[in-house]
């Protein structure tokens, strides 16, 4: 069976490739391997409704099973900044790098207490009748003065898991997909994607 990963971004593919291999399966492709499909513009006010909107639209689209996911940067003390705008914090175009920067701009005159943040992640299955299924994860933290570490993307290199000492830049990719929001979102996701596979497997 297809389930195609409603992601054009290298890292997400990979690390929810990583996390869904042990379904056999599941022929799992992505959005790179379909270069004329158009995803629409990102749309809703939260995580979870613009997780559902891409998986739907996506689904009917390439006619297949879906799984999309929305996720981002929330800083209480910021009003809940980044937040969906986790993306193009610093505009439209911006890069990784220039969404840091702006953060920590954002962040100069905050107390320590108030330089937590947590990051979500909203994990929607669809196939082309609609929606199956969403749910949710999060990883809680705090948001360093200065970059350290080179792996991951994002705001990787300044975000501290609230247990831990190293960002999770600093993080070998196996333990950040072990712990990460989307790893938590995805899994509260394995039983019903076991289903699935048990219902298209006895078909
Ligand atoms: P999306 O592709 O619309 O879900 O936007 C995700 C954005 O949120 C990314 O471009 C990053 O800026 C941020 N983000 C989401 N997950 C992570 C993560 O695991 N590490 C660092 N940044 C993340």
């Amino acid at each position: 069976m297809r389930l195609v990963i409603a992601s054009q971004n290298l890292h997400k593919v990979r690390e929810f490739k990583t996390m869904l291999k042990e379904f056999e399966h599941f022929d799992i492709y992505s959005l790179r391997d379909f270069p004329d499909y158009t995803p629409l513009p990102e749309e809703g006010e939260s995580f979870e409704e613009i997780a559902k909107t891409k998986a739907i639209h996506a689904a009917k689209e390439l006619d297949s099973l879906v799984i999309a996911d929305d996720s981002g940067l929330v800083v209480p003390a910021l009003d809940g900044a980044p937040g969906i705008f986790s993306a193009r914090y610093a505009g439209e175009n911006a890069t990784d790098g220039e969404n840091r920067i702006k953060l920590l701009s954002e962040m100069k005159n905050l107390k320590e207490h108030q330089r937590v943040a947590y990051f979500e992640c909203a994990i929607a299955v669809a196939n082309p009748d609609g929606l199956m299924k969403c749910v949710k994860g999060y990883l809680e933290g705090t948001i360093m003065h200065e970059e350290r570490g080179a792996n991951g993307f994002g705001y990787d290199p300044l975000f501290v898991k609230y247990d831990y000492n190293k960002t999770l830049a600093e993080l070998e990719e196996r333990v950040k997909n072990r712990i990460s929001h989307r790893s938590k979102a995805l899994d509260k996701l394995l039983h019903f994607l076991q289903q699935l596979e048990v219902d298209a497997v006895s078909h």
